[in-house]
């Protein structure tokens, strides 16, 4: 996080997969928005990813993920507001042609959604036994919509170096033809053993004193809109970052007792990639 003069150091330790994962954060004093700590969540659920993948590695399991396969990259795809906030600034920040043509492609994939309702795809094979299965049930709805990421283009991600947290936190096993056969989670992706997306979320919740929300990434560019003076409150840079840090490792804890490895979890929200 860049705002203020001097900096602060906060170390974060989290528990997982049977070790210690050490992370340093260095915080600029001052005062910061939502949008300005979606770039330290990122970087934290790259670290965390390529823990996992390490892990799963030592397992011996396949991971198929490759440059090039954008199978996932028609699932639902949630950003937690800072993350919506900081994706409307760095679409402005783009040449105005390129900004141009992510909110073309953006706001054309958001009519596509606005248009076609869950009420007419066929979920009811589908369980609804549990809140967990609620967002397998709506990912199932987003997949039948054949809507690919208004970012992909040629199978790649055009902004792959500031793609959403839930794209980092999107890890399978098994062979690529089952991803691509299924379209949906089934047995093979992994469950993270900390969910930083989640944890940003909450804190964004706790920060405004408001429901945990979510938006769809084609729709971000015109909720940001809507939601404009939200983007532009401030609080303690530092403070924030600590409290980020204690949700990270409550929800570490919280998981350790069943997270001694990456498993594939069945029942796992698909909804995102
Ligand atoms: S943001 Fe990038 S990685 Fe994520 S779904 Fe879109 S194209 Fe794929």
């Amino acid at each position: 996080m860049e705002v203020g003069c001097g900096a602060e150091s906060i170390s974060l330790d989290l528990d997982i997969l049977g070790g210690t994962v050490h992370f340093r954060i260095s915080v600029a004093r001052g005062q910061a928005r939502l949008s300005d700590i979606a770039p330290l969540a990122r970087r934290l659920s790259t670290k965390l990813a390529l823990v996992v993948l390490e892990r799963l590695g030592e397992k011996g399991e396949f991971v198929p993920c490759r440059k090039g396969c954008s199978t996932c990259c028609s699932y639902l795809i949630p950003l937690s507001v800072p993350e919506v906030f900081r994706f409307r600034e760095e679409v402005l920040a783009m040449p105005a042609e390129q900004g141009r043509a992510v909110l073309r492609l953006c706001l054309d994939t958001a009519e596509r959604i606005l248009e076609v309702g869950p009420g007419e795809f066929d979920t009811s094979g589908l369980a609804e036994t549990d809140e967990q299965i609620e967002i397998n049930r709506v990912g199932r709805w987003y997949g039948g919509l054949e809507a690919a990421c208004p970012l992909v283009s040629d199978g790649l991600c055009t902004l792959y170096e500031q793609r959403p947290i839930v794209c980092r936190e999107h890890i399978v096993t098994g062979s690529a033809l089952l991803c691509q056969a299924e379209r949906t989670d089934k047995s093979h992706v992994v469950a993270m053993p900390v969910s930083v997306v989640q944890a940003l979320g909450e804190l964004a919740a706790e920060l405004e004193q408001s429901d945990i929300e979510a938006v769809m990434l084609p729709l971000a560019l015109p909720w940001a809109e809507e939601h404009i003076w939200r983007s532009q409150r401030r609080w303690p840079a530092v403070s924030m970052v600590e409290r980020f840090v204690e949700i990270l490792k409550a929800a570490a804890s919280k998981d350790c007792a069943t997270a001694n490895a990456p498993s594939c979890c069945s029942g796992k929200a698909i909804a995102a990639p």
